[in-house]
């Protein structure tokens, strides 16, 4: 504060110690302050902070009016009452121009007004923002890329892929070659899988690119009857026993989709469990939430991949057993939509595992 007192003898009254201690708190302080005589409008005090970075002496800036200095937006005026904040710049000794940070006060002192002008300077601020603006337009390019490509999928592998599915099942109608219908049944058998990736990477997809689902009051229940009549097929070919073990009624907020995620975790327990094996679909009161579990009694799965399962494409040595890795994945994303939790742990009773998921009671 000694310069306050060098032009403005109305607050000289300020003893040395005084004028030691308001020049200690200037100094002190973390960021750029002028203090502005808002009669004369120029400059009576600053620090180092302010000399530091604009690279000014103190003398060169005391006495001077602030808008050398600052540089406010259009929308701004250097002098209006009450506290203010926006961003502005500061020029330098070097004429450059940094961007600062404002927060404008007024002080009283010996009937006369100041302003205080205190400013930080915020150019690393700003270089992190376009940064991240950069980081946030290359992530919309390739989310607009992934739908593009989920588009392409959709309509343009699709179609031929069946195509290609049908007229093989149309040679194989017409052969009688043994040789060559042993080709064919390859052809088809990978242009299913084919068909399988497609719809579920698509599938994925979508479910990736939806930010919330509708939820709705159903009983699981029937949906669970349902879905273990659909593989009722493959549970008699395999000579398998499929138990229910739940109340008459199990109501809970959810999505149609959550039907994927019963028919996704049985069609897993019947494909990766023995023939004359039992699967047990148990749904327990788990508080505020139902929680489902999948039993089977397969040959389960190691603890090095059991968090991997979840993500897309993992799949864990099942070379004879058809599959394309993306079940899990997708399963993962419906519970993820419904607020639940899923996971997967050995069945205690011996051999297999227990995938369970939650979801929420209504
Ligand atoms: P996939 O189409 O290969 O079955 P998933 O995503 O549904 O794809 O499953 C990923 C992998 O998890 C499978 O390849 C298999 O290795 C393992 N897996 C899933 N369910 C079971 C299960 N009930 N028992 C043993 N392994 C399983």
């Amino acid at each position: 504060m000694l310069s306050v007192y060098k032009k403005n003898n109305s607050i000289s009254e300020l003893f040395g110690n005084e004028k030691t201690y308001l020049k200690t708190i200037l100094e002190s302080q973390p960021n750029g302050i002028f203090v502005v005589d808002t009669e004369s409008l120029s400059i009576v005090d600053t620090n180092s902070y302010t000399v530091k970075k604009t690279g000014f002496s103190e003398i060169s800036v005391i006495g001077y009016p602030v808008s050398k200095f600052l540089i406010l937006p259009e929308n701004e005026e250097y002098f209006v009452d009450g506290n203010r904040k926006f961003e502005c710049s500061i020029k330098t000794f070097n004429g450059e121009c940094i961007p600062v940070f404002v927060t404008t006060s007024f002080m009283i002192l010996d009937r006369r007004k100041y302003q205080i002008f205190n400013f930080v300077d915020i150019t690393q601020i700003k270089e992190k923002m376009c940064e991240q603006q950069k980081y946030i337009r290359d992530l919309e390019e390739s989310i607009e890329y992934k739908n593009l490509f989920a588009d392409i999928l959709r309509h343009d592998l699709l179609n031929p892929a069946g195509l290609v599915k049908g007229f093989t099942q149309l040679l194989l109608d017409m052969e009688k070659n043994s040789r060559k219908v042993s080709i064919l049944e390859k052809v088809q058998h990978h242009s299913e899988k084919l068909i399988s990736i497609i719809e579920s990477a698509s599938r994925l997809s979508r479910l990736e690119s939806t930010g919330k689902l509708e939820l709705e009051k159903m009983d699981m229940v029937p949906i669970i009857e349902q879905v273990v009549d659909d593989f009722k097929y493959q549970t008699d070919k395999n000579q398998m026993n499929v138990e229910i073990r739940a109340d008459r009624c199990c109501p809970a907020f959810a999505n149609d989709i959550i039907e994927d995620v019963f028919s996704n975790l049985l069609s897993n327990a019947i494909k990766y469990s023995p023939e004359n094996s039992q699967v047990t679909i148990d749904v327990q009161d788990a508080g505020d939430f139902w929680k489902v579990s999948f039993i089977d009694s397969g040959e389960g799965i190691n603890d090095r991949d059991k968090n991997r399962l979840f993500e897309r494409f993992e799949r864990v040595d099942k070379n004879n057993i058809n599959g394309n890795g993306l079940g899990l994945a997708i399963v993962k994303k419906i519970i993820e939509l419904h607020n639940g939790d899923i996971g997967v742990k050995d069945n205690p009773e011996g051999q297999g595992s227990i995938f369970w998921f939650t979801v929420m009671k209504a």
